[in-house]
């Protein structure tokens, strides 16, 4: 396959990504925020984040400047990663439908708030996270650039390790000895054996 159509297949697929967030990014501004927790340099993490998984993809589909980071994989490991990502969507999707009216941007707990324990949520804790993990190395991957690769993974690693935690402990202050006995069952990214 030539390189139009790996940056075209890149493009549908975040573009699709988009599609599935929209109408749980509209519905979240209309219900009311309880609490409200900051993590450090958030807005400038996410911006950052933002560069990663949106400008930088975009730029190299668009322009030939970051060509020099073309790693040169296998067309089949590109294949694998095509696929991987179309399946990602697809648990995005079931994270989403599963935390339903819970889902915020960022860290929040909502009036009638709900402690989620199916789903995806049944046997780990941050589905949505393992989503954004698979998905900022796969679309390196797909796109065949070290660059993409690397600073994705970078900057979500920060954003995650930083939020992850907080966001932690506002749940034990929401939901107390029940979200303590979810973490014993629960793992973070994968399935605790
Ligand atoms: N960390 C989760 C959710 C990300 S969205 C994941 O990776 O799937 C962030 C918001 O989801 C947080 O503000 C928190 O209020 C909410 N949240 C996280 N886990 C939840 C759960 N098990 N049940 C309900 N809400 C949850």
């Amino acid at each position: 396959m030539g390189k139009e159509f790996w940056k075209w297949a890149y493009l549908v697929l975040v573009i699709l990504w988009f599609l599935i967030r929209m109408p749980y990014k509209k519905e979240s501004f209309s219900i009311k925020t309880k609490v409200k927790k900051r993590v450090i340099l958030e807005s400038f993490l996410e911006s950052l984040n933002y560069i990663s998984m949106l400008f930088l993809p975009i730029f190299v589909v668009f322009s030939t400047k970051l060509d020099f980071a073309t790693i040169n994989l296998y067309q089949v490991v590109r294949w694998i990663a095509l696929i991987v990502y179309f399946l990602n969507l697809g648990f995005f999707i079931w994270c989403h439908k599963s935390l339903g009216k819970n889902w915020s941007s960022g860290l929040e707990i909502r009036e009638k708030h709900k402690l989620v324990q199916y789903g995806p949520y049944k046997k780990v804790r941050h589905p949505m996270y393992t989503h954004f993990w698979i998905l900022i190395i796969f679309q390196g991957l797909i796109l065949d650039n070290w660059i993409v690769l690397i600073y994705g993974i970078l900057v979500w690693g920060i954003l995650y390790f930083l939020r992850v935690k907080k966001e932690e402990e506002m749940m034990i202050e929401e939901f107390g000895k029940e979200y303590e006995e979810y973490m014993k069952r629960t793992g973070r990214l994968v399935p605790k054996f």
